[in-house]
């Protein structure tokens, strides 16, 4: 990458306002670069940017948009190893793992020029034997996306290519704990010919760089993914200015491990959903809600599965996991464990920072029994590597449990009959329900969004399309 850092506005690598801030990795401490902060008036610029390329693009041929996301493909393809590397040293995932996240997101461009290719829309009935009624979609206009620390290279990735595919311009706004590796889009869509203005990339704080392209009169939808507490704010501020939204937010996903589920593989789903990422994962386990008939059986196994994982150095093979993002968030985790401690849980393994590596972030694998309805990391979204087993009498207590917290993105249920497992599938309020199967379970073109407190709309394939597109209805008079 050569603009490490810079803006992309108009076509052009700029340096913003003049204030910088730095990215430091978890890794290791070490201070990847200095990016350039968007203020609001370089904010207004890339929204006028974009208010103006949209004027033609929003008419170009889906084929012609196709031409340019295949080449983006191509030269993103050329590159995964290093954006893998870099990957795991601004966000701390193994390296197996920021490997697959790059070869998906590599992907997303073409695909989304496949699935743009194939959108359908419906001829409709008329009333009157003269008339003829059809559908076509057509772009929303200039997209606002804001994306989080957690997938940096796959979520920009999967927004920025079906917001294009669907005719759409863009100006985006990365997180600001890793903000660098998004650059890599960027200079592959300038690479590839997309004219100045299409897709415009800002750097910077939420307070001011994001609330200005929510707020902006010319940005017509935001697409966010992130934070519950953090999509309020957005809904609140782009819902002034009467903007379509796609809302990713966050994710509490209980796992119900009935009586009759097995066991031994119950638990090392629910150890690889919990741990992968170190647990920052939207759709990871979080609440594992466990039949108390077997309660002692599943926290024995789920303890052994625990001892197998590595945690370490995520550019080592065969380490299972990394560091937390920050401290901010490795604090959230403490308070969560303490909180519950307190409570009268119980730590069966693990339960605080590891020591012995160059971050305070490592944070072990843990193990808490016990936990109850009333607790905080029942009710909240802890993001980090800690498996909480919450008893339960029966199924109906396993369904009213589950219901406990207010968000809906996920959940997973484990037992041998299909009859429980389809009541459960069909009751439990989540955008996406995994039957004997990790709630992470994941493929970029299945409809995925939250129910709940977890978000609106749908991303994922073509739905990613149709969710950034309006549908018009053309009615024609032959006569
Ligand atoms: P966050 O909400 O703190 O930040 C997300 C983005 O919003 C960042 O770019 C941030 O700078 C920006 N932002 C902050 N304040 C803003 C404001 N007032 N106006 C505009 N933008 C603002 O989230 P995070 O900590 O980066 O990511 C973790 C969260 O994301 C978790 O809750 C996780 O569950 C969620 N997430 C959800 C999905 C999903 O698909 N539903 C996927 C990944 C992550």
């Amino acid at each position: 990458m050569t603009h490490r850092g810079m803006m992309y506005v108009n076509g052009e690598w700029k340096e913003g306002s003049g204030k910088t801030f730095k990215v430091a990795s978890p890794v290791d401490g070490s201070i990847l670069g200095e990016v350039h902060e968007a203020g609001r008036d370089e904010v207004k610029e890339a929204c006028e940017a974009a208010y103006e390329a949209s004027k033609k693009w929003r008419y170009s041929h889906h084929s012609e948009r196709a031409k340019l996301l295949n080449r983006t493909t191509e030269i993103l393809g050329g590159m995964v190893e290093e954006i893998a590397q870099h990957i795991t040293q601004e966000q701390g995932k193994p390296i197996e793992n920021a490997r697959y996240e790059a070869s998906l997101a590599v992907g997303a461009f073409s695909e989304s020029a496949e699935d743009m290719a194939r959108l359908e829309s419906p001829v409709l009935q008329s009333m009157d034997p003269n008339k003829r009624v059809l559908t076509i979609w057509q772009p929303l206009g200039v997209v606002g996306i804001i994306t989080p620390w957690n997938f940096p290279f796959g979520i920009p990735a999967h927004n920025v290519a079906p917001i294009l595919a669907a005719g759409n311009t863009l100006v985006m706004k990365p997180a600001s704990q890793t903000p660098l590796i998004a650059g890599y889009i960027f200079e592959a869509l300038a690479k590839a010919g997309f004219p100045p203005g299409v897709a415009n990339l800002v750097y910077g704080h939420g307070g001011v760089t994001g609330e200005e392209l929510t707020g902006s009169e010319l940005v017509d939808a935001i697409a966010f993914t992130g934070s519950t507490e953090i999509g309020r704010k957005i809904a609140e501020s782009a819902g002034r200015t009467i903007k379509t939204m796609r809302l990713e937010l966050g994710g509490n996903g209980p796992i119900v491990v009935l009586d009759d589920a097995h066991i031994a593989s119950a638990a090392k789903d629910v150890a690889g959903s919990c741990y992968g990422n170190a647990g920052q994962v939207c759709t990871a386990g979080e609440r594992i809600i466990v039949d108390e008939k077997i309660q002692k059986e599943f926290t024995a196994a789920v303890v052994q599965e625990s001892k197998k994982v590595k945690l370490g150095d995520p550019f080592k093979e065969g380490v299972t996991y990394g560091p937390l993002i920050d401290e901010i968030l490795a604090e959230k985790v403490d308070r969560h464990v303490a909180d519950a401690k307190n409570k009268g849980a119980t730590v069966e393994f693990g339960g605080g920072r590891a020591e012995g590596f160059p971050t305070k972030l490592y944070y072990k694998p843990t193990v808490i029994d016990g936990v109850t309805a009333d607790m905080e990391i029942n009710t909240e979204e802890t993001f980090g590597p800690v498996i909480p087993i919450i008893p339960v009498a029966g199924d109906e207590e396993a369904l009213s449990m589950a219901e406990t917290s207010h968000y809906g993105l996920s959940a997973g249920v484990y037992t041998r009959d299909i009859a429980r497992a389809i009541f459960f599938a069909e009751h439990l309020q989540a955008g996406t329900v995994e039957v004997n199967s990790p709630p992470t379970y994941w493929h970029p073109f299945y409809p995925t969004g939250g129910m709940r407190k977890s978000g609106l709309g749908r991303e994922g394939g073509k739905f990613a399309i149709t969710t950034m597109s309006q549908m018009k209805t053309i009615i024609l008079d032959t006569r």
